[in-house]
């Protein structure tokens, strides 16, 4: 008898997360011997040295499970951002946060999601995922957020409002405080998740960051990653600072061992690396400025960011810019998947790869010109 092909229904036309290209398959593809990946909002400095003597100093301990609920990075994580351990749930990635919010706190086939058009795409993924209905509310047409709109659009049944900020893929930020009257005016079951993921790079701060102000909301969650500022995307760490009842919920349903050993270690260690941070974030200023006037310059339409990355139009076809610019060797990302085909995303890099990668879209430019 052969094996039943059913599937749960939403699984049927699921399509997988769209990531940005790897350098090793670009290499492959064009025969390139190295090649620039502007992609992924990567730490244009690498890992930090302090998580990278904390892996190598614990590589030996690989063979044993990790601490269930990994009670010292929910230390170090509570001290660091001055939030109660009670609140606090680590992840596989903010990704794994996103999940299971989803997971504890939407009824399937019956409570409905709300977000922007467009958002990050794993928060449509994984509503999908759980059998719950996505209500997009478009961004306005230079991407700012119509607050109005997206409470508008949420119901006696939204579960989850999820608001990227700085959003994704445009760099555009909202103040703390406008964040905050939103998560006031929602209906009571919904829980505001503010996602800030590339928060750190928003200036000044303190006008735009809630996590410091989690206690001002009841209905308030907040997710960070350590993929961005950190440098430690490939090992996958991220957390949600919320509610208490909620943190209790996400940390009994979640997999036990879903942070690593190494990824715990480094996420400590990365905490505590005052002087890379600091480094990251004069480089990530810094490269912005050189990239938004340097895109400017060539008479695309620059979005002002504030995140590590920059939203551009071009002036010549952006998905002929992308490829020329991968047979270059430099990977950016365009925004197909995203529904803005018009629009790339470049990541801010190291003053190096800014300098190749205006280089190189001048060239095409003049050449297509
Ligand atoms: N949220 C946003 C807005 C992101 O852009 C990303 C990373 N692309 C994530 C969450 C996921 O981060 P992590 O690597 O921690 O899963």
């Amino acid at each position: 008898m052969p094996v039943r092909k059913t599937v749960r229904e939403e699984i049927l036309e699921f399509s997988p997360y769209v990531p940005g290209l790897s350098i090793d398959e670009i290499k492959q593809k064009y025969g390139l011997a190295s090649v620039i990946k502007m992609a992924s909002n990567e730490n244009p400095l690498g890992a930090p040295p302090f998580a990278q003597k904390a892996i190598k100093a614990k590589a030996g301990l690989a063979f044993r499970y990790p601490q269930s609920g990994n009670p010292r990075l929910i230390d170090a994580l509570s001290k660091a951002h001055g939030v109660e351990r009670e609140r606090l749930a680590a992840g596989n990635g903010s990704d794994e946060i996103i999940d299971l919010i989803l997971r504890v706190k939407a009824r399937p086939a019956r409570d409905n999601i709300v977000a922007f058009r467009p958002c990050f795409s794993i928060y449509a993924l994984q509503s999908k995922l759980c059998g719950l209905g996505l209500r997009q509310v478009p961004l306005r047409p230079d991407f700012s957020f119509d607050l109005d709109a997206l409470a508008a659009a949420c119901d006696e049944n939204t579960a989850v409002v999820f608001l990227t900020n700085p959003d994704n893929p445009s760099g555009f930020a909202l103040k703390a405080d406008a964040v905050l009257a939103l998560a006031r005016r929602l209906p009571p079951r919904a829980l505001l998740v503010v996602d800030e993921a590339y928060i750190e790079f928003a200036e000044p701060y303190e006008d735009y960051a809630v996590l410091p102000r989690l206690a001002e909301a009841d209905n308030l969650a907040v997710l960070r990653t350590f993929s961005k500022l950190y440098g430690l995307a490939g090992l996958r760490l991220g957390f949600g600072a919320m509610p208490a009842w909620l943190a209790d919920y996400l940390n009994r349903v979640k997999l036990p061992f879903s942070v690593n050993l190494l990824a715990e270690e480094a996420g400590i260690a990365a905490l505590e690396d005052v002087h890379f941070k600091q480094k990251t974030l004069e480089t990530v200023n810094a490269g912005r400025a050189v990239l938004e006037s340097g895109l400017t310059a060539l008479g695309f339409t620059v979005f002002p960011s504030q995140a590590n990355f920059l939203m551009f139009k071009p002036t010549i076809d952006a998905g002929e810019l992308f490829t020329r610019l991968l047979a270059r060797g430099i990977i950016i990302r365009p925004l197909k998947s995203y529904g803005l085909p018009e629009y790339l995303r470049v990541s801010v890099g190291a003053p190096e790869e800014n300098q190749a990668f205006l280089k190189a879209a001048r060239e095409i430019q003049v050449a297509l010109g």
